[in-house]
């Protein structure tokens, strides 16, 4: 009998998940892939929505666009979901699949820094991200602070990539030397399993002058002074603030009963939830990697081997590989690569090739292929 799998969120995760069903099971399952929005969208795609080098329909790949067999796009909002029961309710209607998977992402809870909705700006949004542009454009001397107001949050090397960005973005516009870049950081390094590439973006930012300041947490903001505080009583002053801001699962998932300490907890191997028939993966989920889009695409993967093999009744599963290449952007077209590995058990690895323009064209074949493998039949 045909397999009825309902999968909330068509990001990395959901996505690679519908693509794998429809490649190896699309006669015995039926998918049906629900997302609020009418596109997908890299999170990379965000720093050229920022720096004004792409428009948000230049970076959207549209769903509709989404030809797999046995797969079925719908662009609903969830509204509730039922672990217990699998029962999921959107805006359109209520569904009851034989398997659940949640891939939602995370979230993000700007009011829990005070002051940040008023006083900063943040591009961890792309609507945030779109409007930073004019804001950007806008400023042209003082000091632009960075700061990662929580954890964990998506994509750890994602504001030293914004800082090193904003440095070449100053210069172009010839102005680097009237703007002082600082990032503030609750980390003692920028990608604490990487100690190379740790190095080579410090190296990096010691070149650029950008200031970086670690261990060190923001916990709210003066916008009338225009001041950043810290947990240990000191003031940043800043002209421009970009947060980081704290993550958490999207609205309907915490209603949902689901999550536990902020995130899904997940069976490391296959990402089950404790809910018989439910699986969770991606950024929603308390899985032992970074949140990022290589993971969410590889634990997605875990999940379409294990009901592969279910499906077909034969066949041992690949558990969980916990692998996944990270694209880190130097500015100046240059790329390097933090080649991740949280294989669960082990201690994480994530040995780093220098930036080069070589990895400009890499990166440029990561998001290619991924719109291929996807969207196509
Ligand atoms: C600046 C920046 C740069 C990044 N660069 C990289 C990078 O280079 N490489 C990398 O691997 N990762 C990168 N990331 C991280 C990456 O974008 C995320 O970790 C990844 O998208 C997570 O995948 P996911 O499938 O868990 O969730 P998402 O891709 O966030 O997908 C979740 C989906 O759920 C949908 N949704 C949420 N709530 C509802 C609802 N109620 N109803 C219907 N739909 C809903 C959303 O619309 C969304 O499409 C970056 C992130 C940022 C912010």
């Amino acid at each position: 009998m045909t397999k009825q799998i309902l999968i909330l969120g068509a990001g990395f995760g959901g996505l690679e998940l519908s693509h794998r069903l429809s490649t190896e099971v699309a006669d015995e399952v039926q998918v049906t892939l629900i997302d609020k929005n009418e596109a997908f969208r890299f999170g990379f795609s965000k720093f050229d929505l920022m720096f004004g080098r792409a428009s948000m329909s230049d970076v959207n790949l549209y769903y509709r666009d989404l030809v797999k067999p046995s797969v079925e796009f719908r662009q609903e909002t969830v509204t509730s979901i039922d672990a217990a029961s699998k029962r999921v309710t959107t805006n359109a209607g209520t569904y009851n699949p034989d398997i659940l998977v949640v891939a939602l992402g995370a979230d993000y809870d700007f009011d829990s820094t005070p002051g940040f909705s008023e006083g900063g700006h943040e591009f961890y949004s792309f609507d945030g991200a779109a409007a930073l542009k004019d804001v950007l454009a806008d400023f042209s001397s003082g000091s632009i602070v960075i700061g990662i107001l929580g954890q964990p949050y998506k994509c750890p090397p994602a504001p030293c990539e914004a800082a090193m960005l904003l440095h070449e973005y100053l210069g172009e516009r010839g102005i680097r030397s009237d703007v002082d870049v600082s990032l503030i950081s609750q980390w003692p390094v920028p990608v604490p399993p990487s100690p190379d590439g740790s190095k080579a973006i410090v190296a990096r930012f010691e070149e650029l002058g950008i200031n970086y300041v670690t261990n060190t947490e923001i916990t709210s903001l003066d916008p009338d002074r225009k001041v950043a505080l810290t947990s240990d009583g000191e003031e940043i002053p800043y002209g421009l603030f970009l947060g980081i801001p704290v993550h958490r699962v999207p609205d309907v998932v915490e209603a949902s009963g689901m999550a536990e300490g902020g995130w899904i907890p997940v069976d490391e191997k296959n990402l089950s939830t404790r809910f018989p028939g439910v699986y969770a993966v991606g950024d929603v989920t308390s899985a032992p990697a970074p949140k990022a889009g290589v993971f969410a695409e590889s634990e997605a993967r875990a999940v379409a081997e294990h009901l592969i093999a279910e499906i077909r009744g034969e066949g041992t599963p690949v558990p969980f590989q916990g692998a996944g290449i990270c694209y880190v952007e130097f500015g100046d077209n240059l790329v390097g690569k933090v080649n991740a590995n949280f294989l669960p058990g082990q201690p994480p690895t994530a040995p780093w090739d220098e930036a080069s323009e070589d990895y400009v064209a890499e990166k440029a074949q990561f998001g290619a292929e991924r719109k291929e493998r996807w969207f196509s039949a």
